[in-house]
């Protein structure tokens, strides 16, 4: 059963997500070689408890930490710890904001300094299949719109579309239906309507889709070790198309920082 928000409710989703777009800038800046992903989560949830919201992963099934940290093959659940960022990883930072009762959900993959051609690559594509879905978020169109328009971009760049994680829907609470497979075929699946909001999330490997599960139980990797990638918005389906709820690609500073530079 899917939940349509009314523009009110969307309102207040969209507000959690400007709390969580200043968040990603915040950790942007933060994620350097040197830093672990213990300091990160501290400074994210330092921020959020600053914006009186709170870290939506926090206790979530028991998840111990703020935000999820996922270095190079791990794909994403990392919990924040001892690693020490290093000079040509990438590192995915998952945030959940909730903010007066309402939950908005968002990730982004960073280069750490100079990565290699084919993490840039990876990260490209990845982001580029995010935006691609999101375009796809207007009422009328049906799900498998969305999943296809990721499938597309990946596979055209040689890359594979994670079977096993999905998006979802997003509200009151952080999952909430349909979910929203990276894969699927156009025309397929519930008709998108105004009011829902949706959290896409495309996760790409740089080889085969296989991944396997961390010792921790949390993590999630990449089976044949390959680099990992993974870029999310939460969206709003609209009469006027689609509204990205967690604005992060227009906080200042990404147009002249790393992620910018993947953009194109
Ligand atoms: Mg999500």
């Amino acid at each position: 059963m899917i939940h349509r928000k009314t523009p009110e409710e969307i309102e207040k989703i969209a507000a959690a997500g400007r709390i969580l777009a200043r968040c990603h800038e915040i950790l942007r800046r933060k994620a350097r070689p040197g830093v672990t992903t213990a300091e990160i989560d501290e400074t994210a949830e330092r921020f959020i408890r600053s914006q009186n919201a709170e870290p939506a992963f926090k206790g979530y099934r028991g998840f111990p930490r703020s935000i999820c940290t996922s270095p190079n093959s791990m794909v994403v659940h990392g919990i924040p710890g001892r690693y020490r960022l290093r000079r040509g990883d990438i590192l995915s930072i998952d945030i959940g904001v909730v903010y007066d009762g309402w939950v908005a959900d968002a990730a982004i993959t960073h280069p750490i300094g100079n990565v290699t051609p084919i993490a840039r690559r990876l990260l490209r594509s990845t982001r580029a299949a995010l935006f691609d879905a999101v375009e796809q978020c207007r009422p009328g169109n049906r799900l498998g719109d969305v999943s296809h328009a990721v499938q597309a971009r990946v596979e055209a760049d040689g890359f594979s579309v994670i079977r096993s994680l999905v998006g979802h829907g997003i509200g009151r609470d952080m999952h909430e239906d349909p979910q929203i497979p990276n894969f699927g075929d156009p025309g397929r699946g519930p008709e998108l309507e105004e009011g829902m909001v949706l959290a896409i999330e495309p996760m790409v490997n740089a080889g085969d889709h296989h991944v396997r599960m961390g010792s921790d139980n949390w993590a999630v990797y990449s089976s044949d070790g390959s680099l990992t990638a993974h870029f999310e918005h939460t969206v709003a389906v609209t009469a006027d198309g689609p509204r990205i709820l967690t604005p992060w690609h227009e906080v200042a500073g990404e147009r002249g920082g790393a992620a910018a530079s993947l953009a194109g």
